[in-house]
């Protein structure tokens, strides 16, 4: 079930409360609050609501329910112990068209109460679509943690000053360029410190020192590492560069979850490129990348794992600095890093392994060696060739690899989807065909692979130990560590 969130004015609107209890009692508080004219429809009431009722704050109704009460009412409320009238008061509103609440109750709600975060005027309302009111709380409870409690002096200040703003920078960018800048000024922390008059000096000052600049137009490129999947892997810094960016262009390879850190108006723009189907051209991409912040947008290049592993971000880097433009780079978690934490395979370990390697599976660079034999100390990675495993199993075995040598293949590393199949080197085509391995998938060659079977802790349900017709008959090197 998708719930729009709303923030409804409710001042000087008729809601009415079923139910004379504790409960009610809270819910008709959180509407007076509003400014709502609150009608409460019970034949008894709790002493305080009796005090509400006497004040003339509240409305009482003291009869019993009757449907005919929800005419003219914007919001019902059904907070009774008795789930036969609350459902009677649900259906009523329902056949009315009135927006209802009954308490505790969502699949008998066609509006549901938020847990609250206020910081007057910024207001915040975590919701789990009434599944879990108690994971609501626990998540207001961190955004509490990190929001100055004083936040709401500053959104007052900045309401007072938003018309004059937006006379003086009438460009809508430039002007939210100008707030986040400011944001991080010492415009907030002189709020936060009661001191209004000084922030407001500040803010003057801020506003006449960037217009004598003609403001900052110049557009910048960020190229951003996503991480491997999992869209808590993205960096901080990433994820702040990501958020202030006007234009997105992102790959294939990164998560929709990590385009919801992008601004709600970003321009998000999809630029995958998937081997074997026509797609957009690298060049495409460089050129799309060099307009954009030539027109002055802060562009983030979102790519999956990190920007500057088989992500093609050197050519990129070239074309912006071929322009003259502005860029940085934030890096991210690679594929072999991701994968081999999630799958629980050490890339290096003491007496085991010290040297990584990190190839393509998609085709060398001409007159670049081929795999070659491995050290006994050496982890390979091979990124991409999903579909070339046959080959890349023999020609690794030509090299002079023993057929024994355990490997790994990860797919969909990070992410719930996870598989973890570890097989002996030649069994490996068999392995990925018989399993119908899929790209994206990261093969990982070397003694430490195995371990993935004693260290899996990431999707245990997707591990595979592999043993084809090849692998009972070879004589295995074990591991001991
Ligand atoms: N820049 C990326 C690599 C892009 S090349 C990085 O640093 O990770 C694309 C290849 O990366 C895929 O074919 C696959 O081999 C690997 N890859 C990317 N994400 C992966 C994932 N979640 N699981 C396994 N392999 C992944």
């Amino acid at each position: 079930m998708e719930y729009l969130p709303l923030f409804t004015r409710l001042d000087g609107r008729p809601c009415i409360v079923i139910g004379g209890g504790r409960v009610a009692e809270r819910k008709a508080r959180e509407l007076l609050a509003c400014g709502a004219e609150v009608s409460v429809v019970s034949p008894s009431l709790t002493r305080s609501l009796e005090g509400l009722a006497d004040s003339g704050e509240i409305r009482w109704i003291a009869e019993p329910f009757a449907e005919d009460r929800l005419q003219g009412q914007w919001l019902v409320v059904a907070a009774t112990s008795d789930r036969a009238l609350n459902a009677r008061v649900f259906a009523a509103a329902e056949a009315q068209q009135r927006f209802c609440n009954v308490v505790d109750d969502a699949g008998q709600s066609s509006f549901i109460s938020p847990a609250v975060l206020r910081r007057d005027p910024v207001t915040i309302a975590v919701s789990t679509g009434g599944s879990s009111p108690v994971i609501a709380r626990w998540v207001k409870g961190l955004i509490e943690a990190v929001l100055p409690a004083e936040l709401g002096r500053f959104a007052r200040l900045a309401g007072s000053w938003r018309e004059r703003v937006k006379s003086a920078i009438p460009d809508m960018d430039l002007r939210r360029r100008f707030w986040e800048t400011l944001l991080e000024s010492s415009v907030p922390e002189r709020c936060y410190a009661g001191d209004e008059a000084g922030a407001e000096a500040a803010l003057d000052e801020a506003l006449a020192a960037w217009r004598a600049n003609g403001g900052e137009r110049a557009g910048e490129a960020y190229l951003v590492g996503a991480g491997p999947g999992s869209p808590d892997l993205i960096t901080l810094r990433g994820r702040q560069l990501l958020a202030q960016a006007e234009v997105v262009l992102y790959d294939r390879l990164v998560e929709p979850a990590v385009l919801d850190y992008a601004r709600r108006d970003a321009e998000l723009i999809f630029v995958g490129k998937r081997a074997g189907t026509p797609s957009i051209t690298q060049k495409q991409i460089n050129r799309l990348l060099v307009e954009r912040v030539k027109s002055g947008k802060r562009v983030c290049r979102l790519k999956g794992g990190d920007p500057m592993i088989f992500g093609r971000g050197g050519e990129e880097l070239e074309a912006l600095a071929g322009a003259g433009l502005a860029f940085q780079v934030v890096p991210g978690v690679s594929a072999v890093t991701g994968c081999a934490a999630y799958a629980g395979i050490p890339l290096t370990l003491r007496g085991a392994a010290s040297t990584l390697l990190l190839t393509t599976g998609h085709g060398h660079a001409k007159g670049a060696p081929g795999l070659g034999t491995l050290d006994p100390g050496q982890t390979l990675a091979l990124y991409m060739g999903v579909s070339r495993y046959t080959p890349i199993a023999a020609e690794l075995i030509a090299a002079g690899n023993s057929p024994s040598l355990p490997v790994a293949i990860v797919e969909r590393g990070t992410t719930l989807e996870q598989r973890v199949i570890v097989c002996a080197l030649g069994d490996l085509a068999e392995a990925s065909a018989e399993l119908d391995v899929e790209s994206p998938a990261l093969l990982l060659v070397g003694a430490t692979t195995e371990l993935a079977a004693r260290y899996r802790w990431f999707a245990p349900e997707g591990f595979v130990h592999y043993k084809g017709g090849y692998h009972a008959q070879s004589q295995r090197q074990r591991l001991v560590v």
